[in-house]
């Protein structure tokens, strides 16, 4: 099969993974080396002037032994399957990242023959980039499930960010849709990637030099409306990961309707605006010291219409309302429409003089949101007699409109605008991430290998 073919084929079937961003790695560039992992490496992501940065992301193969019911790329499903040689793969990252039409590879592979044989064939890539091509761009690779561990440790010594892809948020899903996987197969290699991690930043802080060891740290999927798992389950699982594994990120990915399988459920479009409110939550996890519980038992769900922190806000009012001169930094990161930034400016200014109205809007805070949860120097300023049902109507946001404020203060908190690594695409920038995907692979065949 033509080369270009094997790309097509290829490149198409890695698309519905997303937890391929890359920041977090700051290897710069050697002499006599190719790549600098830290001044790219993004997996097609915008910066804040609207460029599109990006990484190829590709499948080793799409063969796969394995039947899980949810990828296209399953044993059972008629599709075109084609396979890289190793070889042809280092020629392909080395002669795209040559020609600029990439800052990284992002490397996936379906199960051939075994766990282990297809992780062997996945590191002699990524080991011939590294030694052979001195490559120093960003790299990341899929760890396969039920390879051995000296395999595992050997595709970290080469890799800057590796993921193992949990995808179903409840075990007993495994069984019917996935049957060749389980959930114990999927937390080994991540299990050990983190002790290695811990052992080399022990082993760094004693020895002057020590090689690299993931870098960029691990990172995993899950699937949403994949299954009938609660968002409250999801949210569970992911604090779990991150406390136990120490993840970077775990990634949400809409269900995508690709298959055809009985199991699978019939949507008419993948939940996107579900995704987006787990990812809002995960951020609450992260940034905000909130904890799963807090904001949803098991079983429940997120409202579509308000974000989780106004969600929980609203159903914990005896809270409410908060002074804004005097109430602690965590509280403040509380309050809908108050972000990381704003509590910090809100902290340094309040120690000179208090906080007014209007000094509050010049700090970044969304007021229309806060305002319904806060005094200013004992003066309420909300409409509604802090009663929820009246201001969840007032502050809901239509669902075919959804509102970015909690990510505005975020990236505005943190500096992220632009990094995949730290943002959540609206419905109209999937579609033009996935055009610009598209366009980028064929611009690149069209430049010639
Ligand atoms: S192992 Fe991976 S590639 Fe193979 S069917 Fe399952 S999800 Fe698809």
């Amino acid at each position: 099969m033509e080369l270009l073919e094997k790309i097509r084929i290829l490149a198409d079937s890695a698309k519905y993974d997303v937890s391929c961003s890359s920041s977090g790695s700051s290897r710069s560039a050697v002499p006599g080396g190719v790549g600098n992992a830290a001044a790219a490496g993004i997996c097609h992501s915008f910066t804040s002037d609207g460029r599109c940065i990006s990484l190829l992301k590709i499948l080793m193969t799409n063969y796969c032994i394995y039947d899980c019911a949810y990828c296209q790329n399953r044993i059972s499903n008629d599709v075109e399957r084609a396979a890289f040689e190793p070889e042809e793969l280092v020629q392909l990252t080395m002669g795209f990242y040559r020609r600029n039409y990439i800052e990284g590879l992002f490397l996936s592979s379906g199960v051939i023959m075994s766990p282990d044989h297809t992780m062997e064939r996945m590191i002699r890539i990524i080991k011939t980039l590294r030694q052979r091509e001195r490559f120093n761009g960003y790299i990341h690779i899929k760890l396969i499930p039920g390879a051995s561990p000296h395999l595992i440790h050997e595709a970290g010594l080469y890799a800057d960010r590796v993921s193992v892809n949990i995808e179903l948020p409840e075990e007993e899903s495994y069984k019917s849709i996935t049957p060749q996987k389980n959930r114990i197969e999927i937390l080994k290699p991540m299990k050990q990637i983190a002790t290695n991690i811990l052992a080399n930043n022990e082993e760094r802080r004693i020895l002057h030099r020590t090689e690299d060891f993931v870098p960029a740290g691990q990172s995993t999927q899950l699937i949403i409306g994949a299954t009938p798992a609660s968002d409250g389950k999801i949210l569970s699982l992911s604090q779990n990961l991150y406390q136990s594994f120490q993840l970077k990120r775990v990634y949400y990915s809409a269900y995508v309707p690709v298959s055809t399988h009985a199991l699978m459920p019939k949507l008419s479009h993948p939940p996107l605006l579900r995704e987006h409110r787990i990812y809002q939550a995960d951020w609450l996890l992260r940034f905000y010291r909130f904890s799963a519980e807090e904001l949803l038992s098991e079983g429940e769900n997120f409202d579509m219409n308000v974000d989780p922190k106004t969600q929980w806000a609203l159903s914990n009012m005896a809270l409410f309302p908060m002074e804004i001169n005097r109430v602690s930094y965590e509280m403040l990161l509380r309050i809908p429409g108050i972000g990381l930034t704003s509590a910090k400016r809100i902290l340094r200014a309040r120690k000179l003089s208090p906080i007014t109205y209007d000094g509050l809007k010049k700090m970044g805070a969304v007021i229309s949101r806060a305002k319904h949860f806060i005094l200013i120097s004992g003066k309420y300023y909300g409409n509604f007699s802090l009663r929820p049902d009246l201001i969840y109507e007032a502050i809901s946001e239509k669902k075919d409109q959804i509102q970015m404020n909690l990510f505005g203060e975020i990236d505005e908190s943190l500096g992220l605008h632009g990094s995949e690594e730290n943002r959540v695409f609206t419905d109209k920038e999937k579609i033009k991430k996935l055009l610009l995907e598209k366009t980028i692979i064929k611009n690149s065949l069209a430049g010639g290998l």
